[in-house]
């Protein structure tokens, strides 16, 4: 059988979020206070809402990015470094050629799309069949830190996409807006170097995972075993681990749980995706992206 790992290429691993607002949008604080709140963070996006905000002022963060969140009434999407001329006869409607054109034009320019807090079922939030009817987006927003658990998870509508054969990456914001909304969820990446282009190849290439507090030495594969090394360290592995890996339709392939520092699953070949979540004791947890297993 092949199963392609993302988490092939070496670097370091790199911790940032991509969906954040000012009070360029709906936020509650000025750029500058919004970098000084993800101080220690290796890069940050600012995604206002229907806005391009310009990255400027005083930073300690090493990389940015540009991103705008494509606002509707019904569906919201985030856009990575998108071009600036999506701006000029710029629409929010939510169709899914207005949709797939902002998508089209952002990764010809080198970024990419992600459909965010597909769950937020009170106000914005995506139909899986509307999800299915796009192309050539990157990811699902599986974590949203906005504060509402039953509305900012979203490993349901990955998963349903997912098990079509359709290919996307998770990833973890926080969405933040107030106070107490930074720092909850964000993507740990594997980079070359930090710069922009090497974190977008990395991520890209679905080399990260999302974080919300614990994570990943590394994922390999040993002939038809995924092995998934943890955060390890002499604290660390006193702790408890609860090890989950899930394959297609969400289906519960094997569960480790101990003061362990390492997981693994031997692939039967039929999983059509293998992807692991962890918790730490206390509750702090980090979500691989998908292993594809292909019968040969
Ligand atoms: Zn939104
Ligand atoms: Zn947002």
């Amino acid at each position: 059988m092949k199963i392609a790992n993302p988490y092939t290429n070496q670097g370091t691993w790199l911790k940032g979020s991509f969906h954040n607002h000012t009070t360029n949008s709906d936020g509650w604080f000025p750029l500058e206070t919004v970098y000084k709140m993800y101080g220690g963070y290796d890069f940050l996006g600012i995604s206002d809402h229907d806005k391009i905000t310009k990255h400027e002022g005083k930073r300690e963060i090493p990389t940015v990015f540009e991103a705008i969140e494509v606002s509707s009434r019904q569906t919201h999407m985030l856009l990575v470094q998108p071009p600036h001329k999506i701006m000029e006869d710029y629409s929010n409607e939510f169709t899914i050629e207005n949709y797939q054109r902002f998508v089209d034009l952002t990764v010809e320019n080198g970024g990419f799309a992600v459909l965010v807090h597909p769950n937020r079922f009170f106000s914005n939030y995506w139909n899986l069949e509307d999800m299915l009817a796009m192309d050539r987006y990157l990811g699902v927003e599986v974590y949203n830190g906005d504060g509402n658990p039953e509305y900012d998870i979203a490993f349901d509508k990955w998963d349903a996409i997912l098990s079509t054969g359709y290919r996307v990456w998770g990833f973890g914001n926080d969405d933040s807006h107030v106070y107490g909304q930074e720092k909850r969820a964000w993507n740990v990446v594997m980079a070359e170097e930090n710069t922009t282009e090497a974190i977008i190849r990395a991520i890209k290439a679905g080399n990260f995972y999302v974080s919300t507090g614990y994570g990943f030495e590394g994922i390999r594969v040993e002939g038809n075993t995924i092995v998934a090394d943890l955060r390890s360290n002499e604290l660390l592995d006193k702790m408890y681990k609860y090890v989950t890996f899930f394959g297609k339709d969400g289906k519960v392939l094997k569960e480790s749980t101990g003061r362990i520092s390492q997981a693994q699953y031997e692939c039967q070949g039929n999983e059509g995706y293998v992807r692991v979540a962890v918790y730490l004791e206390g509750g702090y947890s980090a979500f691989s992206q998908p292993l594809f297993v292909e019968k040969e």
